[in-house]
C-alpha cells in the first residue's frame, strides 16, 4: 500500500519535468529561430546553424567568406 501511489506520483512528476523542459525549450526556440540572415540573397537560418554550414552556403552559393554573408554571426 502506498507503493502505487507513490509510483504514480513519481512518474506524473517526471512527466511534468519532461513537458516543462521541452515546451520552454521549444518555445526558446521558435523565439530565436532564423535569426541569422544571408546579407547577400536574406536566407534565413536558424540561430543553431553552425558555422560550417553557413561557411559552405558562403561559398556554395555566392563565392564568398562567411564574414561576408553573415558579418554579424557570433555577435
Ligand atoms: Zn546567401
Amino acid at each position: 500500500m502506498g507503493n502505487g501511489a507513490k509510483a504514480a506520483q513519481k512518474r506524473e512528476r517526471n512527466a511534468e519535468k519532461n513537458a516543462g523542459k521541452g515546451g520552454k525549450s521549444q518555445a526558446k526556440v521558435n523565439e530565436a529561430a532564423k535569426s541569422i540572415v544571408c546579407a547577400v540573397c536574406r536566407q534565413p537560418f536558424l540561430i543553431t546553424t553552425r558555422a560550417p554550414a553557413l561557411e559552405e552556403h558562403s561559398s556554395n552559393k555566392h563565392s564568398k567568406s562567411m564574414a561576408e554573408c553573415f558579418p554579424n554571426y557570433g555577435k
